[in-house]
């Protein structure tokens, strides 16, 4: 039987309409055999998430202010969700745990206020209250998302806990976020973590999808505060996904889907809003034939600057750039990426990194190295352009050159290595919409 783990994030459960939701896409997937979720998100623009009103109730407690007015909304919010859910004796049992939840986390407010316990609560709760409805088995984390005394999540601990508490279970809803380490101490991921464990509890099962369900039905391939309604991308690589979620496009980020990705396990971005929607298929590798688009997506950054080095005759000599690689190192600043020529050498790095080292670099390079021209470029910008299909030709490159070129944008660096499509374009910063929307224009003809 295929095995598949579902995520849903937080808008997606973030009352009883969307619980229902979730009841209509488990019933059509006998796969769907593992849920993990989030904790009730915003339902609208200006609500408040749970884990925030958890987190300013912690706040409160931790300044022994009065913590009670919140903590009356984080029950009022499952209270609603409750009431739309169940009736009668269900009804009642519910409402006896949430109350039970609620009591025992004022406890320990009053006693020892817990930060990591206190934000845990709105995964618990969603967990076991969508676990009675679907009538589901409700894992706690507590018990098999280990971390160590330091929060470091135990991997290979974590995995045979989780995978010898979900094997034997037929269907089972895992409270996303959290988890605990040997001392029982409540420990949390980072924001968003719940990806996270549903990477875990797909690795652990071996599943043969892990669905991450959103609100949006997949991976933009634009920014859309810049390009109005881009298409969704319907498959990405792993390693497209790693490019675009680094240059700042709002997507999976790949360290929370790392524990799925490593053994190869697709992961399919779909929305509660549009469940029909086949969403963003993230895979290892792309299906061969059929996708005939040269570019998946384009994001990309502001604030880089530039350093450039020209030093005569310095290509037949070793050492200009490990020197230059050096001086970086030990100001502990990093380079985005790093541009060789003939006897010149181009470093791409985040302007607010190098502001506070600027001068003594600039000082440094100069004495030590002599160079024959050395200056810096601030207010860049670095366009990332995706696209695996399109290494057989350099078509792409050139398609996306000339976009950019009609729309007379200058360009300040290109970086293209060997292998697949994977273009860092640097213009500057005043024309980043534009050079986005130039971009944008090559992936909209391709796939009309
Ligand atoms: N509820 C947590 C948050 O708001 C974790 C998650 O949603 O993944 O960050």
């Amino acid at each position: 039987m295929n095995t598949t783990v579902a995520k849903f994030g937080g808008t997606s459960i973030a009352d009883a309409a969307h619980f229902r939701k979730i009841r209509e896409i488990v019933a059509e997937d006998s796969a769907r055999r593992f849920l993990v979720v989030s904790a009730p998100g915003k339902r609208n623009a200006s609500d408040v998430k749970v884990t925030d009103l958890l987190l300013s109730v912690y706040e409160k407690a931790a300044e022994e202010e009065n913590f009670e007015p919140g903590l009356l909304l984080v029950r009022d919010r499952f209270l609603g969700i409750i009431r739309g859910l169940f009736e009668k004796e269900q009804l009642q049992k519910e409402e006896e745990m949430l109350s039970e939840t609620i009591r025992a986390l004022r406890d320990r407010l009053l006693s020892d206020p817990d930060k990591a316990y206190t934000a845990s609560r709105g995964e618990y709760l969603a967990a076991r209250i969508l676990a009675d409805y679907l009538g589901y088995t409700f894992v706690d984390p507590e018990w098999c998302v280990c971390f160590t005394e330091d929060g470091v999540l135990d991997l290979p601990m974590t995995l045979r806990t989780m995978g010898a508490a979900l094997r034997p279970l037929q269907n089972a809803v895992i409270a996303g976020f959290y988890g605990a380490d040997a001392n029982a101490r409540i420990h949390t991921f980072e924001r968003g973590g719940s990806d996270v464990t549903g990477a875990l509890a797909a690795r652990a099962v071996s599943a043969d999808l892990y669905e991450n369900w959103t609100d949006v039905p997949g991976l933009l391939a634009a920014d859309p505060r810049i390009v109005p309604d881009p298409k969704t991308v319907d498959f990405l690589s792993y390693r497209e996904l790693r490019t675009l979620s680094y240059m700042g496009a709002s997507v999976l980020h790949t360290d929370s889907v790392l524990p799925a990705s490593d053994i190869g396990i697709p992961i399919n971005i779909r929305s509660t809003e549009d469940p029909k929607n086949p969403g963003t298929m993230i895979v290892r590798k792309l299906p061969k034939g059929g996708l005939r688009r040269a570019v998946t997506g384009v994001a990309g950054r502001k604030g880089m600057s530039v350093i450039q080095v020209e030093k005569v005759m310095t290509s037949d000599g070793s050492g200009f750039a490990s020197n230059i690689l050096e001086s970086l190192k030990k100001r502990n600043l990093p380079f985005e990426h790093c541009l060789t020529g003939i006897d010149t050498i181009t470093l791409v790095i985040r302007s607010d990194l190098l502001a506070p080292v600027k001068e003594s670099l600039l000082r440094e390079l100069t004495e030590e190295l002599q160079p024959d021209y050395i200056s810096i470029r601030d207010e860049l910008s670095t366009i990332a352009v995706v696209g695996e299909k399109g290494t057989d030709s350099s078509d792409a490159n050139v398609q996306v050159l000339q976009a950019l070129t009609r729309a007379g944008i200058e360009i300040t660096t290109i970086n293209q290595g060997a292998g697949k499509l994977n273009l860092l374009i640097g213009v500057p910063e005043g024309s980043y919409e534009d050079a986005v929307r130039a971009v944008y224009s090559v992936i909209k003809e391709e796939t009309e």
